[in-house]
């Protein structure tokens, strides 16, 4: 038996086999053998790497034949002719079939057997060409190598996934019946793959250290979600302990359950909407069954995620307009536009590396460097907003001069539209997400050329306390009820209110149920979650009064000089007052 402690990311109790799963560092190549009755999906994995790298030489050739011209912009048609060949395939789809091993191992023997017979030749040319092959190969293995391929080929049985770190593409990849929680030596309580377990109602604790080298595959786990423990091949007694607890915590959980149809308001009858966080693969019947009373955060960059790659502006159009379909009416779809970057990359993305990628070209800066990109998105956004309520909202905005240029061209789509006579919403309305410190401090201004405002909390405090919010060595840093990220909100409120605008926010303070009835106390008018937490934020919101929701916010106001944990464990009290039996349920 051994117990590991990390960080609760996502909530609830789960016990069964651990699945592990590492990189397998450095240039080692993953082989095993595979049974006759898989040969055809091996061979489906072989096409699509195939086809994958062939889309990524071509993106990479085009941009090169942008930058220079002449010979050197040329050199990948090489590679392009060795991807076309098909005997180089047919020969590693031979490997597969003849041999019984996996596809990474066919295409690393193929592509040796080539490189030895171009390597021998005498013209100078042809012997380069032995170069192009290894390259070529170790670009297919990287793309067939993806791991969540790896994963979904081999995991057989419901398991706890236990892995180095998860990326949010591999979360949202994984066969959802097949995982029962997720335990990761790496990540944070606000990594895009945690956010993404917690939406999926996934147990999971991450920042555990070494779990990876702790555990092997079908050791026995329970995996506490709320309290981020896992206990490995445990004996009867913390079987039997963990049992009752995660007994308890369902009946408590269920009793949360029946308020959630109702309308998100304070005791006292405040209204406060209650919004979804989702993107283009949530059920929309969840939003029903939670009662979420509209989409407050649609993040369009799991499209580009899912497809590796721009999706085209049919693809998009037909997305975004399913989920408008779907809400009742005069809900609204907040769609934000795309937000590539950070931790959330495509395939294509992540090969072209940055130093600094969460400072980087990230998100709305991407947009407007890539003018077509952004327009194509617009556009889609505008044709989805002809069937039912849709708002835009700008994401990562420091810069007024950022602002006006994202309207400069949602008005030049619209003017494109109407002249083609596509239907659109005139009145769509634009919103700004605070989540860049600058942006808070300009709020005043931006609240004058925008509608609304939705505040980032998950960035907000990342780039206030220079705090990566994907490392877990630094997580006891990252401090939502740092007196510093508190005042940001504050001001960020007053300025919208000012200007009449109103304020969600969609970053995961808002799901927090302590930290929920501070922002309330504080002037939010909306809160935006993923949906699978909505029943229980919502059942603590309609038991305070906003009178007493104020009342903590001034007194957090006055206490910029404890320490931020001394702050939100005062949140933590207050709202168990009212709730005493949340503290079996929450950390
Ligand atoms: C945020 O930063 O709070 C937010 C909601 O955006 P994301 O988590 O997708 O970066
Ligand atoms: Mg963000």
């Amino acid at each position: 038996m051994r117990m590991l402690n990390g960080l609760p990311v996502s909530r609830g109790f789960v016990s069964g086999p651990a699945f592990l799963y590492r990189s397998t560092g450095g240039e080692q190549i993953p082989e095993y053998r595979i049974e006759a009755r898989q040969a055809t999906g091996e061979g489906e994995r072989l096409t699509d790497a195939f086809a994958l790298t062939k889309a990524q030489i071509h993106s990479l050739a085009n941009e090169l034949k942008k930058r220079i011209s002449g010979d050197e912009a040329t050199i990948f048609d090489g590679h392009l002719m060795m991807l076309e060949d098909p005997a180089f395939m047919g020969s590693c789809l031979d490997k597969i079939t003849n041999d019984l091993c996996n596809a990474e191992a066919a295409v690393n023997a193929v592509s040796e057997q080539y490189f030895s017979i171009f390597e021998a030749m005498d013209d100078v040319y042809l012997k380069e060409r032995a170069k192009d092959i290894s390259d070529i190969a170790k670009r297919i293995i990287q793309n067939l190598s993806s791991r969540c391929e790896v994963l979904t080929s081999r995991l057989e049985h419901p398991s706890i996934i236990v892995a180095d770190e998860l990326s949010p593409s591999e979360t949202i990849s994984l066969p959802r019946n097949m995982i029962l929680g997720f335990a990761t030596d790496r990540g944070s309580a606000v990594s895009h793959a945690s956010l993404l377990a917690r939406a999926l109602g996934i147990p999971a604790v991450a920042g555990l250290g070494s779990i990876s080298d702790a555990v092997k595959t079908g050791d026995l786990l329970l995996l506490d979600g709320t309290r981020g423990k896992v206990v490995v091949n445990p004996g009867n007694e913390e079987r039997s302990a963990f049992n009752k607890m995660s007994e308890r915590s369902k009946s408590i959980e269920a009793n949360l359950d029946q308020d959630k149809l109702a309308k998100g308001m304070t005791a006292d009858g405040h209204p406060l909407p209650f919004l979804a966080n989702i993107d283009h693969s949530t059920p929309m019947t969840d939003l029903y069954a939670v009662g979420a009373e509209g989409v407050g955060l649609y993040r369009s960059e799991y499209l580009w995620m899912a497809y590796e790659r721009e999706p085209t502006e049919e693809e998009q159009a037909k997305a975004y307009t399913a989920a408008v379909r779907a809400m009742p009416e005069g809900l609204a779809v907040t769609i934000r536009v795309l937000d590539l970057g950070g931790d959330k990359m495509t395939r294509d993305a992540a090969s072209h590396k940055e130093a600094n990628p969460f400072l980087g070209n990230r998100s709305i800066r991407y947009l407007l460097r890539n003018r077509d990109v952004f327009r194509r998105q617009l556009r889609s956004i505008l044709r989805a907003s002809a069937h039912g309520s849709v708002q835009v909202l700008y994401p990562m905005i420091a810069t007024i001069e950022e602002l006006r240029a994202a309207n400069i061209e949602l008005i030049s789509c619209m003017n494109e539209l109407r002249e083609k006579e596509i239907p659109f919403d005139e009145n769509l309305r634009r919103g700004v997400m605070i989540e860049i410190p600058a942006a808070a401090l300009i709020a005043e201004t931006l609240a004058k050329e925008t509608d609304f405002f939705s505040i980032g909390t998950n960035d907000l405090i990342q780039y206030a306390l220079a705090v990566d919010r994907v490392n877990e060595t630094v997580a006891r840093l990252y401090q939502p009820t740092h007196p510093a990220v508190l005042h940001l909100i504050d001001i960020s409120i007053k300025a919208a209110h000012r200007q009449g605008l109103s304020v969600s926010v969609c970053g995961e303070a808002a799901a927090d149920p302590f930290l929920a009835v501070l922002l309330v106390g504080m002037g939010i008018d909306e809160l935006s979650m993923s949906p699978n937490l909505i029943p229980i934020v919502k059942k603590i919101v309609r038991g305070v009064t906003m009178e007493d929701a104020r009342l903590l916010a001034e007194e957090v106001r006055n206490m910029t000089a404890l320490p931020a944990d001394k702050v939100y464990a005062h949140c933590r009290n207050f709202v168990l007052k009212f709730m005493p039996d949340l503290m079996y349920i929450l950390k």
